[in-house]
Order: structure tokens, then sequence, then C-alpha cells
């Protein structure tokens, strides 16, 4: 017998029928005698819908109001499930965030978890009732609901893994497992059997968007086993779920690949501030004003000039775009640019792998080949396991492709 969370993401519940179908997979789970708490996503579209209807009224919208909007997607699936566990003659019981509570700081539409409560699930679970959390959402310290940013209920499920010391924490969701990139740009992706929280870490971070990033260190710093699954897999005939991938450990994992995975966004923005006093402070002057407007820069250069002058190119997430404009205008006299440019027709492309800390060459591989295809490099960036480069979007798939056939990791 073991305690699990299960959570199902907006696919799987995207209608009556699919709820049905996880209710059916849930009360397995529940007959092979574990204890079961289930996180569940807004159906698939919904917030898109909830986030849209916000903008439409306001673009720069109050962000409390928002999380009473969009918080709502995840109430509904959560009811809607506990009633199909029933209907089943499973016990079962719906819980929004405030109800347990989760408690997040006030940081509202991105909010991070400081406490789960989990005394009163596990009670119930113990008593053979199955929890079912709405995810995304918790309370602040105003007592609103909070959201925890889009993708957030994966961290919503992470988290509550840890409050309940889960066994481990599985993501079901619409792809079977974590791939060597996008199977649906490169045909030739593998799966990954296992991966290591850092890698996923970084290729959750720059676009394979299987995962919210924020779960992901969360799992890490609370070693929570994640596993990613189907929902879709029809395996009731072998009598259980196809193996999916495995977040875990680096010790877990014995043969390191020097590269695991590649990544690509196309959620990104370049933007350049050009001709600003090549001074000390100046970095501080851009970029303190970015961070105080919440707008998370990633990459960053900085040209040198002879005339005194300089221009700052950096990324930004391409919703952020309007934001990041309005604060450097509001700051022009203080930073002294000429003009800004922004480029929104850019990807970002990264090659990532725990074997890099051990194994040179990679970046040098990936420069000779994106060259070798005629692409243009505009910005790099690296860590300790990972390469990233901005190319023009148009070359995305492109470069991925060419990038998985170097790197060795073309399925045979
Ligand atoms: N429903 C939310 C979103 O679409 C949270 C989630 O699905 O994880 O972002
Ligand atoms: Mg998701």
């Amino acid at each position: 017998m073991a305690r699990i969370v299960m959570k199902f993401g907006g696919t799987s519940v995207a209608d009556l029928d699919r709820i049905r179908n996880v209710a059916a997979r849930v009360k397995r789970e529940v007959e092979a005698g574990h204890e079961v708490a289930v996180v569940v996503s807004a159906m698939s579209g919904v917030t898109n819908q909830l986030v849209a209807w916000c903008q439409q009224l306001s673009p720069l919208h109050d962000a409390r109001e928002y999380d009473a909007v969009v918080a709502t997607g995840e109430q509904v699936t959560s009811g809607l499930m506990a009633i199909a566990l029933q209907e089943i003659g499973v016990e079962a019981r719906s819980w929004h965030g405030w109800q347990i509570p989760l408690k997040t700081d006030g940081a509202h539409g991105k909010a991070r978890i400081d406490s789960i409560n989990g005394d009163e699930l596990i009670r119930r679970m113990a008593n053979g009732q199955v929890a079912v959390l709405a995810g995304f959402q918790g309370v602040g310290p105003d007592n609103r609901v909070t959201t925890l940013g889009r993708g957030g209920s994966d961290t919503s499920a992470v988290a509550l893994a840890a409050a309940l010391k889960a066994e481990r924490c599985d993501i079901y969701t619409d792809v079977d497992g974590i791939y060597t990139t996008d199977p649906r740009i490169v045909a030739k992706a593998r799966k990954l059997a296992k991966i290591t929280y850092e890698e996923m870490l970084e290729l959750a971070s720059v676009g394979a968007k299987v995962l919210q990033t924020r779960s992901v260190e969360l799992a890490m710093k609370e070693r929570v086993r994640m596993q990613v699954l189907s929902s879709f897999a029809d395996n009731t005939a072998l009598g259980g779920d196809l193996p999916g991938s495995l977040v875990v450990d680096e010790d877990e994992i014995v043969e390191k690949e020097l590269v695991a995975g590649i990544a690509y966004s196309r959620d990104e923005a370049k933007v350049t501030v050009r001709r600003v006093p090549d001074r000390p402070g100046i970095a501080a002057a851009i970029f303190g004003p970015l961070a105080g407007a919440g707008v998370n820069v990633d990459m960053i250069v900085q040209n040198i000039s002879a005339d005194g002058t300089t221009d700052m190119t950096f990324t930004l997430g391409r919703t952020d775009l309007p934001r990041a404009r309005k604060t450097l205008d509001d700051n022009r006299a203080a930073i002294g640019f000429s003009e800004i440019l922004a480029d929104p027709d850019v990807a970002k492309i990264s090659v990532v792998g725990v074997g890099m800390r051990s194994h040179s060459g990679v970046a040098s591989t990936m420069f000779r080949t994106l060259a070798d295809k005629g692409i243009n490099i505009q910005v790099i960036s690296t860590s300790e396991i990972k390469v990233s480069v901005l190319i023009g979007a148009e070359y995305t798939e492109l470069a991925v492709r060419a990038l998985h056939t170097a790197y060795g990791l073309d399925a045979a």
C-alpha cells in the first residue's frame, strides 16, 4: 500500500468522458489498496478563455481579480471529478486551495506556496476517501485566492506530494513521457526512461512544456519522485499504465548521456536598448525597474562601444513586452537610451545534459551544426549543463532537427 498523488492536466479532463476515464484510473489505484490524492487542472482551453476575458476588459488588469477569475477553472473540474468518482462508488471529496489550506505569498498571478496543512487530507485518505484538489490555486496573506502561474497545477501536485509524504507524484498528461525533444517536430525523438531533476529543470525552463518549471524545482528540493505518463494510452489490457518517464535524483541514473534533450521556445522576444551611456550602474538602471515591474529577463548581452555608449540586448517573455516597453519609457530619463528595438520573431534553442559538466565540445558542436545550416546566432548563453542560442523563429524546426541528429539522439 502506498500513498500517491495523481495529477491530471487539462487535456486529460477536457470533457465528461475523459473525466470518467480518469475516475476509472483513480478507482484502479484505490482498489489496489493505495491512498490517493488527485490534483486536477482546468478543462483544456478554459484557463486560456478566462485569461483572455480579463485581458479584453483591461490589458493591465488587477492581479487579485485575475486570480478570482482564473482559479474558477480548476474549481469546476475538482467538483466534477469528485462527482464522477462518487458515481462509480469511490468515496471522494473536492478541495479548493483555501479549504486545505494551501497558503501562498501575496504575488497574485504567480504566487509561491508557503505551506500546506495536510493533516485533514491524511486523516480522510486513511479512511478511504480520495481527496480531489483544485490545482493552480491557494490562498494569500490577504485571504484572497491566488494562482501559481500558468501550468501551476503541476506545482500544486508536487507540493501536495511533499506535504503528504507521498511515494510518488504521477503527472498524467497528453504525452506518454519526456522526450529528447518535441516529437511533433522531430519524428525521431526518443522517450527517456529517466531524467535528472536538473536536466528536467533546464528543459522545462527553456520550453519543453511537459512540466511547469517550478514543479520540478520543488520536486528537486523536496526529493519528490515524479513520473510523467499518459492518461490516454489504453493499457487496461496490460493491467495498468505504461511506464512513463521518471524525474529523479542524478544518482538513480547510471548511464548519463552527454545531451539529454533539446528544447525550444518561441515565447520570447528580443529587446535592444540602444545607445545607453557606458557607465557603472547602467545595467542596474535598466534591469532594476524591469524586475520591479515583474518582468523576467533571460539572456543578456552588452556590447562594447567606442563612443562612450553601448547597446544592451536581452530576451524576455513575449507577453511581457508591452510592460517592459512601458517601464523602459517611464525610466528613459534615468537610463538615457536613444531608442528601443523589439523583435518578437525569435526562438531560443537549448541543449541540456548533466554530462556537459565533465565533457567539453557541446557548445562548439552546436555552433558548427547551426553554421552548416546557415542559421545566424543572435545571442548565446550558457550554464553548467545547458547551452542556449537565440535565432530567427523561422529556423526553429530546422535547428532542432539538425541538433538532434548532431548529438546522436535520433531514434534508430
Ligand atoms: N489551468 C492552469 C493553466 O492552464 C493551470 C494548469 O493547468 O496547470 O495554466
Ligand atoms: Mg500543464
